[in-house]
């Protein structure tokens, strides 16, 4: 008697009770850890002989110009920030290529510092680059850092984010680019360098140097604390892209300072003139650094230093609906989902801009604004099928705030 023939793995001769999954072919079957160790040799395969198709060499390396018509389409204003974002990077990708032919005119890597305040797009910036790189990119706060033997995350896991996001391919990994946010919060406390350590501030510089300048680190695979007995994956940050970002509370304070004791003497009634004191930022230089609380060395590991400005008016109108993927635009989109058609009386973007500005909410708190006037017509519309279309009016957004207590969104 012919019993059922038992399926079996082509590859490694397994039956179907043996392993999870048999997945079949025209004459044969693969088993679901076959056909995983296939993907690894497969990677492997391309990795080793340099994938023509992927390798950074065969890619058309985005222009400047390029770069910053991108960021154009997703970030309002902060033209200076966009331009020396753009330039950095492709200098950046550069460096990538060139390490590949070992040229002797070694190009070194310009790290970036962006100062501006909260809200004011630098993350989103950060973000946006991201979209349109092929190298790996991640985003991670200074302040969850401490010093090695403290209670936080050591310096290296700032590189475990980077490692994940690269599949944990060292090489990839290598040519990545790290934002650092909040990086004002590790400075000094005080000017004068202390005798005694001062654990969120200068001996993490000092342990972000290592990172910034170019070096082998041990990174922990996992983040977190290292143990005695965690495996670690040797990272050389020599070709990593660091770009740090920080709000730097009160630093206009120090500009100014600095400002006003340069004025005197040579040159300094033409300086006078031109100071534009509701945008103090974009006078920043290396020495206002310094003075806030972050250490030479850091500074020096950082010489791209650029400025956002303050968004006024005019930037959170635009902001409302100009970015491809701007508040508004979102909730249109939304409505259309439901087939229903949504506009806004045009009213209703200034009334939306004055309360951002009234309550000092910032780009930030268009969203909460606008979720807030949307909120029961998201509730009730969906349900009501014979809707095709919907105008939200100045006198329905006026009401709808009044009703929700502005204030609860200052807290935003
Ligand atoms: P920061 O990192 O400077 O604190 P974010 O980049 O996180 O600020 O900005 C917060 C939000 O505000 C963003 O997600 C975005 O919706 C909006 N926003 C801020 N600045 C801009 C800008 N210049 N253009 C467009 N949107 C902006």
């Amino acid at each position: 008697m012919a019993g059922k023939v038992k399926r079996k793995c082509s590859f490694c001769g397994r039956t179907d009770g043996e392993v999870a999954l048999l997945i079949s072919g025209m004459d044969g079957y693969i088993c679901n850890e076959c056909a995983e160790q296939a993907v690894e040799i497969t990677k492997e395969f391309l990795r080793s002989t340099g994938n023509k198709k992927n390798a950074d060499t065969g890619k058309k390396l985005p222009k400047p110009k390029e770069i910053k018509a991108f960021l154009d389409q997703y970030v309002i204003g902060q033209d200076d920030a966009k331009r020396f974002l753009a330039v950095s990077v492709y200098n950046h990708y550069k460096r990538l290529r060139q390490a590949e032919s070992a040229d002797e005119v070694e190009i070194e890597k310009s790290n970036i510092i962006m100062v501006g305040s909260t809200g004011t797009g630098k993350t989103l910036l950060a973000r946006t680059i991201a979209k349109l790189l092929d190298v790996p990119f991640t985003i991670v706060d200074a302040t969850v850092l401490t010093e090695a033997g403290y209670v936080g995350e050591d310096i290296e896991s700032i590189l475990t984010r980077l490692l994940q996001v690269a599949d944990y391919n060292v090489e990839e990994a290598e040519k990545g680019i790290v934002f650092i946010d909040e990086i004002d919060k590790i400075a000094r406390k005080s000017d004068n360098p202390s005798i005694t350590r001062d654990v969120s501030g200068e001996g993490v510089q000092q342990g972000l140097l290592k990172l910034l300048e170019g070096s082998v680190v041990n990174v922990p695979p996992q983040g977190g604390r290292k143990h005695p007995d965690q495996k670690m994956i040797p990272v050389n940050t020599k070709n990593i892209l660091f770009i740090c970002g920080g709000a730097f509370d009160g630093i206009e304070k120090k500009i100014a300072q600095r400002l006003n004791t340069h004025v005197v003497g040579y040159n300094a009634v033409g300086n006078i003139q031109k100071i534009d004191k509701n945008n103090m930022m974009q006078y920043i230089a290396p020495q206002d650094l310094k003075a806030f609380g972050l250490i030479p060395e850091i500074i020096g590991r950082l010489p791209v230093l650029t400025y956002l400005n303050p968004l006024d008016r005019d930037a959170l109108r635009s902001i409302l609906t100009e970015p491809k993927n701007s508040i508004i635009k979102q909730y249109v989109k939304l409505f259309e989902m439901d087939k229903v058609a949504l506009t806004f009386q045009s009213e209703v973007f200034e009334f939306i801009v004055d309360k951002a500005v009234e309550y000092k909410l910032g780009a930030r708190g268009l969203r909460s604004i606008v979720e807030t006037i949307m909120m029961d017509v998201m509730f009730e519309l969906p349900s009501s099928a014979d809707k095709k279309e919907y105008e939200v009016t100045l006198d329905y957004a006026k009401m709808q705030l009044e009703k929700a207590n502005l204030s609860r969104l200052q807290s935003v």
